[in-house]
């Protein structure tokens, strides 16, 4: 049986932003850890977008090891607790575990964030100091050449970081005023405790990378800028996909129609979950529909029910097996409460004589025949227009990249949807010198993704710089 992470009861946790997941005890890891294989082909590693030695850290569990199964797994990954929390192993290494095929896989992710929580856990400030003193000791001779890297999120932090273990100064700019992308500012608290993010990126600025917040590169200064005056020998564009998409239908002007995005960045980047004792509200009523069926709808779902709403509905156009949002988080909605109404598409929100929404028109659908994205293609039903009696209305359906840098840097080439068109396995852009990576270069996507872009990027600009002779 599929190994089960202790949780916060669904009656406790919807009073509250608190961590859902508890974490495994020792005895559960070690007792998880001693059903791996170690099979000689490791499919898992194959699995893993970033190839974290799987089995061997594995290994080091189940003797215990746990300090070193940390550090097994930060050789490849400098973001291991974050990742043991949100990324989709039942799609990645868990789906490739030799042992899913009979029984369950290893949870494999639960693994990651135990030894990961295990070092956070236990040592001191100071003894994680020493350790990265040691470590450093293993970071490639310094080199004098400064690299620039726009945004940090896990691409941009993982590119800073894999540069400063081969010895480069990396300075991370970032427009707002916290690091951490949408770790910081989408993912909320009670799936990604803000304190790791900041201790992860804590071991990162251990390295050397250095941060700049409040800076939004392309108005404070251009990519050309930082190339020539400033003397960096390469950027990496890491600056995500952050633009809200609408449906365009009538009355998404209303008041109490936000997108995910700010209802997200307000509740978890600004805490309008502790307003008054943080500045910035958020004005949300009873009855909430969000719409879409991907991790970030169900993360504004779960934030509007632990706001105090009545009722919440994931309205989405197709049924619950295409829903891209991580099943473990689709559970965890059900279990507190969240409504799905599936098959469902909204064509109108209807106000009141305010301005704020009253109702949402949809229509009911069935699926045809499979789409470009392999699944089946919703196809509204006739006469089946019915009323959802909702006062808020968050549009979660997608982000677009931030077309800020594509516009403002003659001859940098964009590709449909906005995205910077880069190389796949170098992340090279056609302008010499720059990078790109993370959702900026593919659509929104997943964390893991992103660090994977980071390191391809971090190796091609090493090689690109050692091979430069001016
Ligand atoms: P981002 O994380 O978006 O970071 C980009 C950074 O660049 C931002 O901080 C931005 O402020 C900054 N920036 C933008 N333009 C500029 C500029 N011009 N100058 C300076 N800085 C700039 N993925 C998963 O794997 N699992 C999940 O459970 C999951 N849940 C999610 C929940 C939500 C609510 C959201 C929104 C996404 C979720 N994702 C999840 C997707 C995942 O978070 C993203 O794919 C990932 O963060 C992309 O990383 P990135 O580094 O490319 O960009
Ligand atoms: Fe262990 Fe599964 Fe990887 Fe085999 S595939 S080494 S059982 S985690």
């Amino acid at each position: 049986m599929r190994l089960r992470m202790p949780k916060q009861s669904p009656q406790e946790r919807i009073k509250n932003f608190n961590p859902v997941a508890l974490g495994l005890s020792e005895a559960q890891a070690v007792g998880e850890a001693k059903r791996c294989l170690q099979c000689k082909n490791s499919p898992c590693i194959k699995g893993c977008p970033v190839e974290i030695d799987i089995p061997a850290f594995i290994k080091l569990l189940a003797e215990g090891k746990f300090e070193q199964a940390g550090e097994k797994i930060k050789e490849k990954n400098s973001l291991p607790a974050i990742c043991g929390r949100v990324c989709p192993q039942e799609t990645q290494c868990e789906l490739s575990c030799i042992l899913g095929k009979k029984d369950s896989p290893i949870a494999i992710g639960l693994l990651e964030r135990f030894a990961a929580d295990w070092q956070l856990n236990q040592l001191t400030a100071d003894n994680i100091h020493q350790s990265t003193e040691k470590k450093s000791l293993n970071i490639k001779k310094r080199k004098p050449a400064k690299v620039a890297v726009v945004g940090s999120g896990p691409a941009g932090l993982t590119c800073a970081g894999d540069l400063a273990k081969m010895g480069y100064k990396a300075a991370v700019f970032e427009s707002l005023h916290k690091p951490g992308g949408v770790l910081v500012y989408g993912i909320p608290e009670f799936r990604l405790a803000k304190k790791i993010v900041e201790t992860e990126i804590g071991y990162i600025k251990s390295l050397g990378v250095t941060f700049e917040e409040n800076t939004l590169v392309g108005k404070a200064f251009s990519l050309e800028e930082l190339l020539t005056q400033r003397h960096y020998k390469a950027v990496f564009i890491a600056a995500g996909a952050g633009l809200p998409q609408f449906l365009g239908i009538p009355g998404e002007n209303l008041d109490r129609v936000y997108s995910a995005n700010e209802f997200l960045t307000r509740v978890n980047l600004m805490k309008a979950y502790l307003f008054p004792d943080y500045d910035t509200p958020v004005n949300i009523g009873r009855r909430i529909a969000v719409i879409g069926g991907g991790n970030v709808a169900f993360d504004a779902a779960r934030c509007a029910l632990r706001l105090g709403a009545d009722k919440v509905f994931i309205v989405y156009r197709r049924s619950e097996k295409e829903m891209p949002a991580r099943v473990e988080e689709i559970e965890n909605a059900k279990e507190e409460g969240v409504k799905l109404r599936l098959l469902t598409l909204p064509v109108k929100i209807t106000g009141d004589a305010q301005g704020y929404v009253k109702a949402m028109e949809c229509l009911k659908m069935r699926l045809g025949e499979i789409d470009a994205s392999g699944r089946g293609r919703p196809v509204p039903v006739e006469g089946s227009q019915f009323t959802l009696d909702v006062d808020t209305v968050i549009v979660a359906i997608g982000q677009r990249p931030n077309p800020l840098l594509a516009r403002v840097t003659p001859g940098l080439k964009t590709a449909r949807g906005g995205i910077i068109e880069a190389n796949e396995e170098t992340q090279e852009t056609c302008l010499r010198g720059v990078y790109a990576g993370g959702d900026i270069a593919t659509g929104a996507a997943t964390v893991i993704s992103a660090m994977a872009a980071g390191k391809r990027a971090a190796k091609a600009i090493d090689e690109y710089i050692g091979g430069r002779n001016d």
